[in-house]
């Protein structure tokens, strides 16, 4: 059995639509964001440091010489022969709607990409942006719209000081919705005051808003935030693999088939990784839930199959 026998994986959906491997290429367009900059709020939700989950890119590169270079490793490292961009840093939508069209446009021009994931805040995806996007779907395009939640719980929200709370992401979903836009949402397991339970409730919610993908990312402290402060002083204490592991699995049964996952772990690298240690690397944890299915499907829960290696699978999204 493979992770791809049990859960619905980007990689393989784009594989059957297109024929060939997809794998996602991630860009810095050099956006910043609205929780940063004073316009929503100051210093960031309190588990982010964008150096940690964009690692050597440091724009103001423009986006086409990011997209090629993507391409010669992509293709050198996994065979793909088709791109998805993924603009990922900071929030790609904070930005007026000429400067937006122009990065987009950009990147759809490059050979072989077959379309945009944009990641960004449910505060920041006025009408004309969804509107635009929309246009690009309507061209043949794939396009996601990525937005970070993290969680259901508005106590939560306030407390990692996103900025925004549940209100906000629902209104952005029914939004990107009534045009038909494709909603991935972005959960975080392992904020503080929460259990699995907690994660469950808010995975509940999501569905019922009918998203059509998810991310699923453990919290892990790294260097530069507030984050980082509260793990050394004791006040925080990261989840430990198995714990992970245990309620990704949870979450991938309670899933609906239809729901495709983008990715189901996050990592960093040290020095810029404080902990835990386990989120330095991505397959034992991979290979830990595909196990933690495996397990779980000779009980009787819900099998997936497509056949795809659980490396193969993993690596056409592991950028995103
Ligand atoms: S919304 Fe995203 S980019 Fe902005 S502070 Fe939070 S995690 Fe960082």
């Amino acid at each position: 059995m493979a992770l791809s026998d049990h859960v619905h994986m980007l990689g393989q959906e784009l594989r059957i639509r297109h024929g060939t491997r997809v794998h996602k290429i991630s860009v810095n367009a050099g956006f910043t964001c609205p929780n940063i900059d004073g316009r929503v709020g100051r210093g960031g939700c309190t588990f982010c440091n964008n150096r940690s989950f964009t690692p050597g890119i440091n724009g103001p590169e423009s986006v086409a010489v990011q997209i090629e270079r993507g391409r010669q490793v992509v293709k050198r490292r996994t065979g793909a022969q088709k791109f998805l961009v993924y603009f990922q840093a900071y929030t790609n939508t904070y930005a007026d709607l000429q400067t937006l069209r122009s990065l987009y446009d950009a990147a759809l021009r490059q050979p072989d990409v077959i379309g945009l994931s944009i990641g960004t805040r449910p505060d920041c995806t006025p009408e004309p942006v969804l509107r635009l996007l929309h246009k690009y779907q309507d061209q043949g395009f794939d396009v996601w719209l990525e937005l970070g939640l993290q969680s259901a719980f508005d106590a939560t929200l306030t407390r990692i000081n996103r900025g925004h709370g549940w209100e906000e992401y629902r209104s952005a979903v029914q939004a990107a919705h009534r045009l038909g836009l494709r909603v991935c949402t972005h959960l975080i397991a392992g904020l503080p005051g929460e259990t699995s339970w907690h994660a469950e409730q808010t995975l509940a919610r999501v569905i019922d808003l009918g998203v059509e993908g998810l991310k699923l990312h453990p919290l892990h402290v790294v260097r530069g935030t507030r984050l980082a402060h509260d793990w050394r002083s004791g006040a925080y204490r990261p989840l430990e693999q198995d714990a992970y592991v245990d309620t990704v699995a949870k979450l991938v049964q309670q899933t609906p088939d239809q729901v495709v996952y983008h990715r189901l772990t996050g990592t960093a690298k040290p020095p810029l990784l404080l902990a835990p240690d386990w989120c330095a690397h991505k397959w034992p944890v991979l290979n830990a839930i595909e196990a933690a299915l495996a397990t779980s499907s000779t009980c009787g829960a819900k099998v997936h199959g497509t056949g795809l290696s659980s490396r193969e699978s993993a690596l056409t999204e592991s950028r995103g």
